[in-house]
C-alpha cells in the first residue's frame, strides 16, 4: 500500500491534474488529502469536485483554513488583502454541496501510526505554521503516531524528534525514498500542489508507505501559464497569479 499525500491545491486544477498522473504512475493505491483544497486559484468548483470523488472511493482529507473560511467561516484575520480577495471569490463559485464537503472535513485523521492535519497536531483550529523545531515540539508531545503530515507552510520540510523529546531538522534528498528510523518520531510538510513558496514553481507532493515507513517527497512540472491565464481572466489578483510562476 502506498499513499500520495498532496496539501495545498488551492484551486489549481493544472497542478491537481499533473499530480494526480504523476502518483498514477507510480502506482500509488490511495490518496491524503491536507487540506487548503481552495482558496488563490481559479478552479475552486473542479478541486472540490476531483477531491469529493476521492474521498468517496477511500481517500483521507482534513480541512485547511481556506476551506473552512470558503465553506463558512469566511477570512479570519490572518487573510490579506489578496487572499481575503481570492477567499470571498472562492464562496461566491462553490455550491451548497461543495461548501458542505468542505466543512464537514475532518480537522485531524490518525490511521497506522500515521496523523494527517493541516497545520499543528496539538491545536489544529489555530492554523500554526510548522516552520522550525520550536513549532513542532508541542505536535509531537499531545500525539502519539510515528509520523505527523501536514501542510499549510507550502515549503517541504522533514523534522525527527529522538527519544529524549528533542525536535531537530532533518536534511532531505527530493525524490528518493526516506527511510523514517522507528527509533525517531517524524513531523512532515508536505510541499504545495497548487501555490509552492519554495522558489521552485514545480507542483510538490510525496508518497508514504505507512508500512515501511519510507517518505518520498515529489515535484511535478504543469502548465502553470494556464491557470496564471485563468486567474487573469476571472480577475484575481495578480500578485497570486505571479507567485505561481515565480513559486514563491
Ligand atoms: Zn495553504
Amino acid at each position: 500500500m502506498r499513499i500520495a499525500v498532496l496539501a495545498d491545491i488551492h484551486s489549481n486544477r493544472e497542478a491537481l491534474e499533473a499530480v494526480l498522473s504523476d502518483a498514477a504512475a507510480c502506482g500509488v493505491d490511495r490518496f491524503a488529502i491536507l487540506g487548503d483544497v481552495v482558496g488563490y486559484g481559479p478552479d475552486p468548483v473542479w478541486c472540490v469536485d476531483k477531491v469529493a470523488g476521492l474521498v468517496a472511493a477511500g481517500a483521507i482529507c482534513v480541512k485547511g483554513n481556506h476551506d473552512e473560511a470558503a465553506a463558512a467561516a469566511g477570512p479570519d484575520a490572518s487573510f490579506n488583502a489578496d487572499a481575503r480577495t481570492a477567499i470571498l471569490w472562492t464562496a461566491k463559485q462553490l455550491s451548497g454541496e461543495e461548501k458542505s464537503f468542505l466543512a464537514t472535513r475532518p480537522l485531524r485523521h490518525s490511521e497506522d501510526e500515521v496523523l494527517y492535519v493541516h497545520a499543528s497536531a496539538h491545536s489544529p483550529a489555530d492554523w500554526i505554521y510548522m516552520t522550525s523545531p520550536g513549532k513542532a515540539m508541542p505536535s509531537f508531545r499531545v500525539s502519539k503516531e510515528r509520523l505527523i503530515l501536514c501542510g499549510h507552510v507550502h515549503r517541504p520540510a522533514l523534522m525527527h524528534c529522538d527519544r529524549s523529546g528533542v525536535v531537530r531538522d532533518s536534511a532531505f534528498p527530493m525524490a528518493k525514498p526516506i527511510p523514517l528510523a522507528r527509533s525517531r518520531r517524524w513531523l512532515a510538510v508536505i510541499g504545495s500542489v497548487g501555490q509552492p513558496r519554495d522558489g521552485s514553481p514545480m507542483a510538490g507532493y510525496a508518497i508514504l508507505d505507512p508500512a515501511t515507513l519510507e517518505l518520498t517527497f515529489r515535484r511535478v512540472p504543469y502548465n502553470a501559464a494556464a491557470t496564471v491565464q485563468k486567474m487573469r481572466a476571472t480577475g484575481l489578483p495578480e500578485t497570486l497569479a505571479l507567485r505561481l510562476v515565480q513559486g514563491k
